[in-house]
């Protein structure tokens, strides 16, 4: 098989620190699994404003067209927090996925048995746990026009536009689907299709491209219900998927049942099946440079870049049990380890429990 190129794009505050580690299991798994990888480095954010006076360089754009899949750290920090909006580090991101029209956003809820006790639940509702939103990206009511604030009547009047095409339903619809079919064949669509005509034509449209998929079960929940049920019951769910802003509200929801933003990894993907990989958290500038970052939601993010670009599910399972295995010896960074139940717990750093997964990576002992 041809060399897969990936560009590592390290970011800001912890970004370095937890890309670097990430890139070692990243490169232990793809000869694992005979891959070859052409690995290159780029800048976005605040270090690309500090060198290259921009925070998405055509360079790096450039890169990351030609590369079957990125992986990101974070970008931002206090350093350039008092730039105006648009010349801020965040847009180099923003510009990076539009630039790449990644319009599916993929955000698992993966609880690892040893950390169930760290989620706002009870942990037999969340211990072992595997769910998976997939959240359109680049349309819905983030993006519709007309936008805006404007006087009408001596008074503020402030609008924007929920506007969702045929088209746009229908590509998420197929990723979801797609996906469902992989896993355990349960999808739910999400809307309020009780209020909404837009989240009524998505229903319609996702109703119809169901009949392609015949070994997915669909179901339509309304968003309202949705989000009590994700923290009622929320193992009943597989896939979800849901428009923009659900999507993000929802995924955010869905992230807290597995207790700490250090472990939370994500994909967005295009129509080529090129992606963007890069854990939920920011910069973290508080922790940056000692050493305390966790890396696990980069690395998880690795995993998922195996999976979905570079069709390697096989990888991807074997870093995730790597992952598990760590966690089930007791290693915790300072954001995972829940103090009052930590017996057999110990506190690591960034570097040592990057180490671990790599040694774990090694043996191949399975979860
Ligand atoms: P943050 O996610 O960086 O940090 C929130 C809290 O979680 C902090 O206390 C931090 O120490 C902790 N934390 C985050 N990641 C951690 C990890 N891997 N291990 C241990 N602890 C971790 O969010 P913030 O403080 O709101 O933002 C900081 C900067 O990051 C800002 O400039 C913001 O704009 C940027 N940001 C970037 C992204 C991105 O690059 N995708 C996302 C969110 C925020």
């Amino acid at each position: 098989m041809a060399a897969r190129s990936i560009l590592i794009l390290p970011g800001d505050g912890i970004g370095p620190e937890v890309v670097g580690v990430a890139r070692q299991v990243m490169q232990r798994a793809a000869v694992d699994s005979g891959l070859e990888l052409k690995v290159s480095e780029g800048i976005l954010g605040g270090v690309a404003i500090d060198s290259a006076g921009t925070s998405l360089p055509e360079d790096t754009l450039e890169a990351a067209r030609a590369s079957d899949a990125v992986l990101l750290g974070a970008v931002g920090g206090p350093h350039w927090d008092d730039l105006p909006m648009d010349q801020r580090p965040e847009k180099g991101l923003l510009g990076l996925r539009a630039g790449l029209g990644l319009f599916a956003n993929l955000r698992p809820a993966l609880s690892f048995a040893p950390l169930a006790q760290a989620s706002s639940l009870k942990s037999e509702l969340v211990a072992g746990l595997d769910i998976l939103i997939v959240r359109e990206l680049t349309g819905g009511i983030y993006f519709g026009e007309p936008r805006g604030v404007e006087l009408i009547n001596n008074e503020r009047v402030g609008r924007n536009t929920y506007v969702y095409a045929e088209h746009e339903i229908e590509r998420i619809a197929r990723v979801a689907f797609e996906l469902a079919g992989k896993r355990t064949g349960r999808l739910c669509s999400v809307d309020k299709a009780n209020v909404l005509e837009v989240t009524q034509l998505w229903r319609e449209v996702v109703t119809r491209t169901a009949q392609d998929y015949p070994d997915v079960e669909l179901s339509h929940m309304y968003v309202d219900n949705a989000g009590m049920q994700l923290v009622r019951a929320p193992k009943q769910f597989d896939v979800l998927v849901t428009g923009n802003m659900f999507g993000d509200i929802l995924s955010d929801v869905a992230a807290m049942l597995t207790g700490s933003l250090g472990m939370l990894p994500s994909a967005s993907l295009g129509a080529t099946g090129q992606g963007l990989f890069e854990p939920v958290h920011g910069s973290a500038p508080d922790i940056a440079g000692q050493d305390k970052a966790n890396p696990l939601a980069t690395i998880l993010s690795v995993a998922m870049m195996f999976r979905y670009s570079l069709e390697c599910g096989a990888a991807a399972d074997r870093i995730e049990a790597a992952v598990d295995q760590v966690l089930a010896r007791g290693l915790r960074t300072s954001d995972i380890l829940t103090r009052g139940a930590a017996t057999g717990m110990r506190e690591v750093g960034t570097s040592e429990i990057g180490d671990a997964v790599l040694r774990a990576l090694e043996t191949g002992d399975e979860r």
